[in-house]
């Protein structure tokens, strides 16, 4: 659970000063033990420990020194090799090889469904609360490895480095909650009334038991999260796995393969293969061994998969985590300073890659004027450059097609209404090898252009005034997606927000960010509308069970 003791201990009581206190250096003891107490989340991030960045520095550097060893696939425990390989480039820096990485092919999808299939019964018969002790010990390094997956999710994905070491955090913290769902609810083994016969003692039981092979296909932008949280919960649940990382991001994913096998889950139970999801993907979503199926990424693709793996023989489990076009309602009672920070943190965090950025604001218009200058100044002040280093706020964004996106929906967005700041791509010194793209406000859109309904999926956002609540409502409702949402106005408001917001995770009033910065166990992820599949979020009450199916056991003696 993510509630550590750590978090919720109860301040001390106050004791009397004394008259001559003396003030005292804090000791490298006191000073580690402040830094151990911290727990990263999206919410604490801003203001971390020193040690946090001795430490990362020191992985970055180790990380920095191993660059460009060759990774195999892993299927049924063994590293597999194919006949071609791709590079894993830094978007960062263009001339970073990371990696090299196989190029799996439909063979190889067939390869490691067969291994799943192979090591099912021994899994899923194995007691969940073996499962639930590996599963730990998988989340345990994770953790142990956080400062190795923060140096990698940094260079490989673009993030900087709180944001990178979030990433690893809350995939360790997704583990540990499907495990301790599993724990609560004793396996999910629930004994049921008897049936009021009385010449016959009936015993009937409802379990929890899962389906068998499940995929896991995951985006570029959260690689460990995304893979981590739901690989944890159909493994805890007892089902085997095949993963297949986004081609931009095969190395993270590749440290959780390695945290699996580390924590001794037997082989065969989770395989992990990279390649084209035109060709290794294709195949997983089109193959009748596969049970049920987990996709994070774009509603495109994502419905795509969704109609083939509709094609099966019968129906099976499909959750699908997609895209959004969060919303953000500032109204005339509004804090404009919380707001302002809120919004720009949602806008730009990871470059506006996130499912859940701040990607319109609908604001009322007495105060439209003096919120959009706030927004300029304080956007105008976020740090650019490699997020490796410290204090930077933005780094580029994934790869030469989202540079393109970017720089093609300016110049369209600069024809169709006026770009406040930003607009640009960076090309001066080191940045000239990477893909740096300038935060973006752009204001007097026409409220009917397709860009208000579109998922950028990059730096850019767009601000409108509104008369009044209820027309912002309207228009932050207005869209296919429905992922998450953030308001900014008086108590009274926010009931009426709540209630009439169209999304799967809502926010009032959060300097930590508008639409963005969910944790497990406090803020469980997921999606209504086009944004999401199952109705249930991740790291919440209600995910694990997704990957189970219930069977009634009656038993007549
Ligand atoms: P994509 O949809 O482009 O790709 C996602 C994954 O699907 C990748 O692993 C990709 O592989 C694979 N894939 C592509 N085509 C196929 C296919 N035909 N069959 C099987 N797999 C396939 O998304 P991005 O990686 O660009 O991620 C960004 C998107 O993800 C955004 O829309 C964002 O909103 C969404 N997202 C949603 C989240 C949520 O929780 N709702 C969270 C995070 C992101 P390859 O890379 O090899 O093409």
């Amino acid at each position: 659970m993510a509630t550590r003791k750590t978090v919720r201990k109860k301040a001390p009581a106050r004791k009397a000063t004394p008259k001559k206190a003396v003030a005292r250096k804090p000791t490298a003891r006191k000073t580690a033990k402040k830094a151990a107490a911290f727990k990263l989340t999206y919410a604490t991030m801003f203001n971390p420990p020193e040690e946090m960045h001795t430490r990362f520095d020191a992985a970055l550097a180790k990380t920095k020194a191993a660059l460009g060893k060759e990774y195999g696939m892993i299927i049924d425990g063994k590293e597999v090799r194919a006949a071609e390989r791709f590079e894993d480039r830094s978007p960062i820096h263009r001339d970073w090889v990371l990696g090299v990485f196989q190029k799996g092919g439909v063979e190889h999808a067939r390869q490691a469904l067969a291994a799943a299939r192979k090591a099912f019964p021994r899994w899923s018969r194995m007691p969940w609360k073996d499962r639930v002790r590996m599963m730990r010990k998988a989340a345990d390094l994770i953790d142990q490895r956080i400062y190795d997956f923060g140096a990698v999710l940094s260079l490989e994905v673009g993030k900087n480095r709180n944001e990178a070491l979030g990433d690893a955090a809350e995939t360790a913290e997704l583990i540990r909650y499907s495990c301790d769902r599993v724990e609560e609810h004793k396996g999910f083994v629930v004994p049921m009334g008897k049936d009021p016969i009385t010449r016959f003692n009936i015993r009937n039981v409802s379990m929890l038991r899962p389906y068998g092979v499940w995929v896991v296909i995951s985006p570029f932008n959260f690689p460990c999260a995304l893979t981590g949280g739901p690989v944890g919960a159909a493994l805890v649940a007892g089902n085997t796995l095949v993963m297949k990382p986004a081609t931009n991001t095969p190395w993270t994913v590749r440290l959780i393969a390695e945290a699996l096998r580390d924590a001794g889950l037997p082989d065969g139970v989770f395989n992990y293969v990279t390649g084209p999801g035109s060709t290794i993907g294709q195949e997983l979503i089109e193959s009748p061994e596969v049970d049920g199926i987990t996709f994070t990424g774009s509603f495109d693709v994502g419905m795509k998969i969704y109609r083939t793996f509709a094609g099966g023989r019968y129906a099976r489990p499909t959750i699908l985590e997609l895209g959004g076009k969060n919303p953000c309602v500032v109204t005339r009672k509004a804090d404009l300073e919380r707001a302002t920070l809120g919004i720009v943190r949602s806008a730009f965090g990871l470059q506006g890659q996130k499912c859940s950025a701040n990607s319109r604001v609908y604001i009322e218009r007495p105060v439209y004027d003096q919120l959009v200058s706030r927004l300029v100044e304080a956007t105008s002040k976020l740090t650019i450059g490699d997020p490796t280093v410290r204090g930077v706020f933005l780094g580029p964004v994934i790869n030469e097609d989202s540079y393109r996106d970017y720089k093609q929906f300016s110049e369209e967005l600069s024809q169709s209404g006026k770009i406040l700041t930003g607009g640009k791509v960076l090309t001066e010194g080191a940045m000239a090898k990477g893909f740096f793209c300038q935060p973006t406000l752009v204001a007097d859109l026409p409220l009917s252009h397709r860009l208000w309904k579109h998922e950028m999926f990059l730096p850019i956002t767009t601000l409108a005034p509104v008369e009044s609540l209820d027309e912002a409502m309207k228009l932050a409702n207005d869209t296919n997606y429905g992922l998450t949402a953030g308001f900014y106005g008086s108590r009274e408001e926010t009931d009426r927000f709540f209630d009439q917001i169209q999304a799967g995770v809502t926010y009032a009033n959060r300097p930590q960010g508008s639409t963005t910065g969910a944790w497990p166990g406090y803020q469980p992820f997921g999606g209504w509308k086009g944004s999401g599949s199952s109705g249930k979020n991740a790291g919440g009450h209600y995910y694990v069970q997704l990957y189970m199916h219930e069977q009634i056991q009656t038993l007549v003696s």
